[in-house]
């Protein structure tokens, strides 16, 4: 006998994929099964009721029928659509950021609640029209520590020395900072060397995400904050992030609108 189970799930929709010609096939985060796929039929078609929240950034409570390959979205009710994506270019690859790395990291099926309620508070706050640069930083770390990848930011990895020096090398491959007599013995080929002040401010975010509303930092120390950050995801990940390629052409179009740029093909 077929039975159909149908149960719903509070989700957020981290990409819509255009599937078949009228489907959308969802990567969701769940609240109930962490990570999943899900098929929306029909969806393409603007008029489909489920065409709303079946987009990426849509926050909503969905309705799935278990099925051989993908679960099917039945039914389907909008919490929020994120609209500042839609509108800023920035705020919109800064969540593909995001997105990305949660398809790429957080297994299939794993129910956390903890994760789903900290991505929802942080994609709120984006909407609120924080800065995607420190939302980035903010949003990373505190994804690192929850995937057991949090790096060492303030003592040395080797040997747990705290760190003072103003210049600090930091290798994702010995899992963080490495202190200058640890240095003398073991120099992994991924060192990069970061600012102190870089490192305290990685830090203070993952202790307490609210600072990114205050925390101040020189622009280019932001922008070492992700590369470090950047590199240490690609340790671990073994991929290399789509969206952030995106970042890094429009970020430095805005940092020099008015220069002359040859255009990479
Ligand atoms: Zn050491």
């Amino acid at each position: 006998m077929f039975i159909l189970r149908i149960a719903p799930v509070q989700a957020i929709v981290l990409r819509a994929i255009t599937w078949r010609e009228k489907d959308r096939l969802l990567v969701l985060l769940t609240k109930e099964r962490g990570k999943i796929f899900a098929l929306a039929q029909g969806a393409q078609v603007p008029q489909n009721r489920l065409a709303p929240a079946t987009q990426t950034g849509a926050i909503a409570t969905f309705w799935l029928a278990r099925a051989r390959e993908f679960d099917r979205v039945t039914d389907c009710r909008i919490e929020q659509i994120l609209t500042r994506i839609r509108q800023d270019i920035l705020a919109l690859t800064a969540f593909s950021v995001v997105a990305e790395l949660i398809e790429l990291a957080v297994p299939l099926e794993v129910s956390d609640e903890g994760m789903f309620s900290e991505v929802l508070w942080f994609v709120k706050r984006l909407e609120e029209g924080l800065s995607p640069t420190k939302w980035l930083v903010a949003t990373q770390i505190r994804l690192l520590w929850r995937l057991g990848w949090m790096p060492h930011l303030l003592s040395c990895s080797l040997c747990g020395a705290e760190i003072e020096k103003e210049q600090v090398p930091f290798a994702p491959s010995a899992g963080g900072v490495i202190c200058e007599s640890c240095q003398v013995h073991r120099k992994p080929a991924d060192t990069q060397f970061y600012s102190i002040a870089v490192l305290q401010a990685i830090y203070s975010l993952w202790q307490q995400p609210r600072l990114i509303e205050t925390l101040h930092l020189r622009p280019t120390l932001w922008q070492q904050a992700l590369t470090l950050l950047r590199n240490h995801w690609r340790y671990h990940t073994e991929a290399e992030n789509k969206a952030w390629k995106v970042w890094q052409q429009i970020a430095s179009i805005r940092a020099f609108p008015f220069a002359t740029r040859k255009i990479q093909p």
